[in-house]
């Protein structure tokens, strides 16, 4: 028997080449738990398209919402061909019944929990419609299959020690999927550092964690970085803005090879914020931590959300200056997008402002799906593409790369040359955030919301 896990992934730039930088984890975890008796490949539509003569009998299909069209399409052409088709991942998970339409059987929740069963269902004819995938303790999965990720991806050293986030982000969906804040023993994750073989000087000495708020646990954190310190790499990660002010543990992001840190910003207007659930982290405290990571001589990845209900179209694009302004050393910019299962999402739909007419491609974190309040969609659309061209605009993003050179290590001016000049020349050459383009069969949006969550982002979390 072969099993082929492929993650659907589609293109959001006005351009046709394929590029890649930091392959998703999840694959090569599930890749790591198919029984040795079984051949198995791991694909990325990023890097290589979806084959529909594959040989393998059983292929996984996981994907986000805004390309759940596209994976039904692929599962269509698949099944057609005889091969069995199993979907998980957040989309399936926020909206199974939609999903179980479209494929021989989704897996709800987390996959690591079923996935042998699923397989061994398949290998004897029986999947069952629906395997739903608890959240339990993530100690004691195997190493990755490094061996199976596509060599055109660039960063290649990708691990995961936690799971999940404590916080309540209106508009965040890592609270729904992952309802518990959970970390993987500190062994298994330096195992995993050390599991990478091959790579040049850079492939090696890069290790990217794939986490949603990877130090939000003071205590894990700290036992983590120790155990990173003698392993002398670069590292960077997602965590939440609070991570600067704990003294020792900023210590402990220099002395292990912090070289950036993403920082979700999201906006920097006080009744956004409040929209976005995200009262602990006002401009001045933001302002503050960004400081206190400079002087650790870490880069700063800014994320950035335009859309919300204060905002004018001047208000969207000045922030490309208002970023700069704040110490951004890389700033990611998204629109607000309402996704399944989240707070915001519920907001929009009690109010009457999803847009009817736009399909889940829509929902890939460029385009627009609701109604703004002080804007058209189409104002909206227009502001955050000419935030994109004032922010990557050459001298910006040269200015930003100077800045860094001047205070930060030699890992934070590496990424932020990296990224800068990757956005920078994807400006220069139009190749910036594009509409979606058509997708055969689209499913209709669902007009009520799943069960959304609850609680207030509070500080501290509870973990
Ligand atoms: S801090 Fe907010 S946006 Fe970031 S992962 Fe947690 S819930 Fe999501």
């Amino acid at each position: 028997m072969k099993v082929e896990i492929v993650q659907v992934w589609r293109n959001r730039y006005e351009e046709r080449r394929l590029s890649a930088m930091v392959p998703p984890l999840t694959s090569l975890h599930l890749a790591a738990l198919v029984p040795n008796d079984v051949e198995v490949a791991v694909r990325h539509e990023k890097v290589s398209p979806v084959d529909y003569d594959t040989d393998a009998d059983l292929v996984a299909l996981s994907f986000f919402t805004g390309v759940a069209a596209r994976a039904y399409a692929h599962s269509r052409e698949l099944r057609r061909r005889g091969k069995k088709v199993v979907m998980g991942g957040p989309h399936v998970t926020m909206l199974p019944d939609e999903a179980a339409a479209h494929a021989d059987a989704v897996v709800v929740g987390e996959g690591e929990p079923v996935w042998r069963r699923v397989i061994e269902d398949a290998a004897r004819g029986r999947l069952a419609p629906r395997y739903q995938g608890e959240a339990r303790p993530l100690a004691g999965l195997p190493p990755p299959r490094y061996d199976l990720l596509e060599p055109r991806f660039a960063v290649r050293r990708v691990v995961m020690a936690t799971r999940g986030c404590p916080y309540r982000c209106s508009f965040c969906t890592t609270a729904v999927l992952f309802p518990r804040f959970r970390t993987r023993p500190v062994e298994e994750v330096v195992r995993d550092i050390e599991s990478l073989p091959g790579g040049n000087w850079l492939q090696r000495k890069l290790v990217w964690f794939w986490d949603d708020n990877l130090l939000v646990d003071r205590r894990y954190g700290k036992a983590l970085l120790r155990a990173m310190v003698p392993l002398r790499k670069w590292w960077v990660t997602q965590t939440s803005l609070d991570c600067a002010e704990d003294e020792e543990l900023l210590d402990l992001m220099r002395a292990s090879g912090c070289a950036a840190i993403f920082i979700g910003i999201e906006t920097l207007d006080a009744a956004s914020l409040r929209q976005a659930n995200k009262m602990f982290a006002p401009r001045a405290r933001v302002a503050r931590a960004i400081e206190r990571l400079h002087e650790a001589r870490i880069a700063v990845l800014g994320g950035y959300i335009v859309g919300f209900d204060g905002e004018r179209p001047a208000d969207v694009v000045a922030a490309a200056a208002a970023l700069d302004d704040l110490g951004v050393d890389v700033p990611f910019l998204s629109v607000l997008t309402p996704y399944p299962g989240t707070p915001q999402r519920a907001a929009y739909e009690r109010a009457g402002r999803l847009l009817g007419d736009r399909g889940w491609r829509w929902y890939d974190g460029y385009n627009v799906a609701f109604r703004p309040a002080a804007m058209t969609p189409a104002e909206l659309e227009a502001a955050h593409r000419e935030l994109w061209r004032q922010a990557f605009a050459l001298g910006r993003a040269a200015a930003r790369v100077v800045r860094v050179a001047q205070r930060g290590g030699p890992g934070a001016l590496a990424l932020a040359a990296a990224m800068n000049g990757y956005y920078g020349l994807r400006q220069l050459l139009g190749r910036i955030p594009a509409a979606p383009g058509e997708e055969e069969n689209e499913p209709p949006v669902p007009s009520r919301s799943i069960e959304e969550v609850k609680g207030a982002s509070e500080f501290p979390p509870r973990l």
